[in-house]
C-alpha cells in the first residue's frame, strides 16, 4: 500500500483558532495527508499560533525549537508551516520555519473536520475592529469581516445533518456581526454606536433542531435588548453567558478603550438577570493592567462578588507590541503582585464550587 505523508497540526489559542483548525485538516486532508498525534511520526507539522500574551506566542517558539533540536544529520527533516495570529504580525519568516501561511488561504468552502464529540464551532465573523489598548487581535486578525449569514445559515444545517445537536457560534465579537453589511439597526452603549444584525442570525439559529445554542464572545458594549428578548424567547440558547469584563475599575477600562464602566456592566448584568433569570455568567479579566492600584483591583473584586460568574478566565497583563497601551504606558505591575491578585480572584470565582 502506498504510504501517506503523515500531518502533525498543534492549535494554540482561542475557539476561533480551533475552529479554522478544523478546515486546516481537511485542507490536507485532500492533499492527501494522513493525520497523526505526536510530530515525532509527522512529515509535515501546521503550526496554528496565537499571540495573545507573551507567554502564547512563546510556546509557538518552543514548539519550532523543540522540533528543530530533535532533528539530526540521520533523520529527515520536517516541514513546518506557521499559520494563525503569528503570521501577520511577524515581518520575516520566522527561524526554524518552512513556510508562512496566512490561514486566510483556507477559505470557509473547506468543509470542517469536526469532533463529533463536541458542539460544532461555527465561525461568523473573523477579525476586530474595536482596538481595546491592551489587544493585539486587530493586527493580528485583521479588521472584522462577518460571513454572509446564508453561508452560516446552510453550515448549520449541515452540522444538524451530520447529527450535532449543539452549536457555537464564533467572532471576536459577535454583537456587532453584520455591521459591515451597512444596515441600519443601531444599537449603543457608552460612546460606541454601531449596527447590528447578530440577534436575527442567533434567532434564525436557535429556530433550527438544535438542543444548544452558544456564542463567544459578546461584549458588554453592545450587548442590545433585542439581543437579550432573542435569548429570553429560545430555552435551547445557552442560559451560560460571556460576558468579558477585563477590569472593574473606570480608570482602568477607560485606559483599556472598553467604551463602558462599572456601573454600566452591572446594570447590563441586572438587565440580563431581570429578562432571563436563570441565566449564569462567565468572564475575562486582565490583571495588573497598568496603573492598576489597590483599589482598582478592589474593583474588580467587587464586579466578582456581585455578579458570583461561574468561570472567571484570567489573564495577567502582556504588553505585545504595536499595541496602543503597550506604547503609551509601563508595565508597572510586578509578577509577583499579578499572582498575587490572580490568587485573590481564582479563589474568589473558580474555587468555590469545588
Ligand atoms: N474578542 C474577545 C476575546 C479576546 S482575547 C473579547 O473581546 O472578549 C481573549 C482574552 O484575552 C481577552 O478577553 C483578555 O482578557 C485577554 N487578553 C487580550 N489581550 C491581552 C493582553 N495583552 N494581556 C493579557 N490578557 C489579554
Ligand atoms: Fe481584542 Fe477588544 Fe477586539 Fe476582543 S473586542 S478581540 S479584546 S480588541
Amino acid at each position: 500500500m502506498l504510504q501517506k505523508n503523515k500531518l502533525y497540526l498543534k492549535t494554540f489559542g482561542c475557539a476561533q483558532n480551533e475552529s479554522d483548525s478544523e478546515r486546516v485538516k481537511t485542507y490536507y486532508q485532500d492533499k492527501g495527508y494522513k493525520l497523526v498525534d505526536d510530530w515525532k511520526k509527522a512529515d509535515l507539522v501546521v503550526i496554528n499560533s496565537c499571540v495573545i500574551r507573551e507567554s502564547a506566542e512563546n510556546r509557538v517558539y518552543g514548539l519550532i525549537d523543540e522540533i528543530r533540536k530533535a532533528e539530526n544529520s540521520k533523520s529527515k527533516k520536517k516541514k513546518i508551516i506557521l499559520t494563525g495570529c503569528l503570521v501577520p504580525i511577524s515581518k520575516k519568516t520566522i527561524k526554524g520555519v518552512d513556510e508562512m501561511m496566512p490561514i486566510k488561504k483556507i477559505s470557509f468552502k473547506v468543509e470542517a473536520l469536526r469532533d463529533k464529540n463536541r458542539a460544532a464551532l461555527i465561525t461568523i465573523s473573523s477579525g476586530c475592529n474595536n482596538y481595546c489598548s491592551y489587544c493585539i487581535v486587530p493586527y493580528s486578525r485583521g479588521k472584522e469581516i462577518s460571513r454572509k449569514m446564508d453561508d452560516i445559515l446552510k453550515e448549520v444545517d449541515e452540522v444538524i445533518k451530520k447529527g450535532f445537536k449543539e452549536v457555537v457560534l464564533i467572532g471576536q465579537n459577535v454583537n456587532s456581526y453584520g455591521a459591515d453589511f451597512g444596515e441600519k439597526s443601531i444599537v449603543s452603549m457608552g460612546k460606541k454606536r454601531f449596527l447590528s444584525v447578530f440577534p436575527r442570525l442567533l434567532e434564525k439559529v436557535a429556530k433550527k433542531d438544535l438542543k444548544k445554542v452558544s456564542f463567544i464572545s459578546s461584549n458588554p458594549w453592545d450587548f442590545s435588548d433585542e439581543l437579550i428578548n432573542v435569548i429570553a424567547k429560545y430555552p435551547n440558547i445557552d442560559r451560560l453567558l460571556h460576558l468579558p469584563f477585563q477590569s472593574g475599575d473606570d480608570e482602568i477600562l477607560k485606559r483599556m478603550n472598553r467604551g463602558y464602566n462599572k456601573k454600566e456592566y452591572l446594570d447590563l448584568v441586572k438587565r440580563i438577570r431581570k429578562e432571563i433569570p436563570e441565566v449564569r455568567f462567565s468572564t475575562d479579566i486582565i490583571i495588573g493592567f497598568p496603573g492598576e492600584d489597590e483599589k482598582a483591583f478592589q474593583n474588580t473584586v467587587d464586579v466578582c462578588k456581585k455578579v458570583g460568574f461561574e468561570i472567571a478566565y484570567l489573564n495577567k497583563y502582556s504588553p505585545r507590541r504595536g499595541t496602543v497601551s503597550a506604547k503609551l504606558y509601563q508595565d508597572d505591575i510586578p509578577m509577583g503582585e499579578k499572582k498575587r491578585r490572580w490568587n485573590i480572584l481564582n479563589n474568589l470565582v473558580n474555587q468555590k464550587k469545588k
